[in-house]
């Protein structure tokens, strides 16, 4: 049996049963959207209120605002495969729902959750993740930005720099500094309303993402918008890029699907050297690396998911292969396609085209390819050394 991978014994009755209904629906939305600026916003927001309107976005928080006791990785991954498969930017809308709303469904307050959730879940309030600065990306413990405590709350002062969805969020959880070392950074809920927050800056990326940087002077929060204690910052960071990476995973996996159903279509229909492409053995050879990279994927991502959903506490080894592999291997598969496409393939507004340009960021964001080999393999040579009783990881 060849078929959909959905028959794998990873996914619960509920789990087809979502992934099949956001495939019927996908079918049927139109997916135009503006290319930049006001357009670019307001196309995310529309999407966020049809994904939230058709119930879809109850996946991404916790109950009662959602449908599981916490988000549940292997709906998120297969939401972001299946809409990545669709529509890359309704994917990106998704994606930045379920990323800054995860703070608060993981370690939120009651309070906190009842503020936000129903709406993210709505579509009507739009998230974001501000963790990231111009001198703080992968090395996110070098972050300047700080939050000072203050009469009512606190005082941030800072920038942060690449922001998805700066400019459309109504709200952002930021990290900022409340003290030194990893004990030392603090997570909030920033109203995009609070006086002294603004959008400095938007950054055009090579595929249509609102994307921008952020910046905070004297801007006063109370001291419910902190998430969990102070001190705790990098800690709920972690925890939410771990259910999160295996997502990133998921929605390049979508991408390459996309990219290889548009290949085998186009092999098949090509007529060249008085046959179809698919005719080649050079092209069946490429046609066959592109499926098995894919299933691999699939079943890197799927594995972090499940285990993640199964109770581990921790998937920062599974998920950072799934993220890797996934995403590495989405970019050779859509290069692939492009390259069978012959000049086509590069036209711009081209299907596989557009795929080349978004998968591209997928290698960078939620921890860079390079970050992910080193969290693999730390981990295994930690695991090793207390093996052989207590000898450190680099
Ligand atoms: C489209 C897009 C959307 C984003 N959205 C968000 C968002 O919503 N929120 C947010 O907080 N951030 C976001 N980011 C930021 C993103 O997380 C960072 O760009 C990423 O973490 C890399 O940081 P950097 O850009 O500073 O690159 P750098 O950290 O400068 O890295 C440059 C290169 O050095 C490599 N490198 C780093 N350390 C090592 C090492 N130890 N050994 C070998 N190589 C290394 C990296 O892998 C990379 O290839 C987004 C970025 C993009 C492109």
């Amino acid at each position: 049996m060849s078929g959909s991978h959905l028959d794998w014994p990873f996914f619960e009755a509920r789990h087809r049963a979502r992934a099949q209904a956001l495939d019927k629906w996908c079918e049927e939305q139109s997916w135009a959207h503006g290319q930049a600026g006001d357009d670019l916003d307001a196309s995310c927001r529309e999407f966020a209120l049809r994904l939230g309107e058709a119930g879809f976005l109850k996946v991404a928080v916790s109950q009662p605002y959602g449908e599981d006791a916490r988000p549940d990785a292997r709906s998120l991954c297969l939401m972001r495969e299946t809409l990545a498969r669709h529509e890359p930017l309704a994917d990106f809308v998704y994606a930045m729902q379920a990323l800054g709303s995860a703070p608060v469904s993981l370690f939120g307050t009651p309070a906190q959750k009842e503020e936000m959730l129903g709406g993210v879940a709505q579509g009507r309030k739009i998230a974001a993740f501000a963790l990231s600065e111009k001198e703080a990306g992968s090395d996110v413990a070098a972050m300047a930005m700080r939050a000072e405590p203050c009469k009512g709350g606190y005082v941030l002062n800072g920038a942060k720099a690449w922001i998805s969805n700066a400019g459309v969020a109504d709200f952002y959880v930021v990290f900022a500094r409340t003290g030194e070392g990893k004990r030392g950074v603090s997570a909030f809920i920033v109203s995009a309303e609070t006086p002294g927050f603004e959008v400095s800056e938007r950054t055009p990326v090579m595929a249509a993402h609102p994307l921008g940087s952020l910046r905070f002077k004297d801007c006063r929060v109370p001291p419910d918008s902190m998430l969990g204690e102070p001190g705790d910052g990098l800690r709920i960071a972690l925890g939410t890029l771990d259910l999160c990476r295996s997502t990133v995973a998921a929605a390049a996996l979508g991408m390459a699907r996309r990219a290889y159903a548009e290949a085998l279509q186009r092999a098949r229909s090509r007529q060249l050297f008085g046959g179809a492409l698919a005719d080649l053995q050079l092209t069946q050879a490429a046609l066959a690396d592109m499926a098995t990279a894919i299933d691999a994927s699939a079943l890197l991502v799927y594995r972090a998911a499940w285990l993640r959903d199964s109770g581990q506490p921790r998937i920062t080894r599974e998920g950072s292969m799934a993220k890797l592999f996934a995403t590495e291997q989405a970019q050779k598969v859509i290069d692939r396609a492009v390259q069978l496409f012959g000049g086509e393939g590069v036209r711009a507004g081209s299907v596989v085209e557009r795929l080349y340009r978004e998968i591209r960021a997928l290698r960078i964001y939620e921890g860079a390819s390079e970050i992910q080999q080193l969290l693999i393999a730390r981990h295994d040579l930690r695991r090793e050394g207390a093996e052989r009783g207590g000898a450190k990881a680099p």
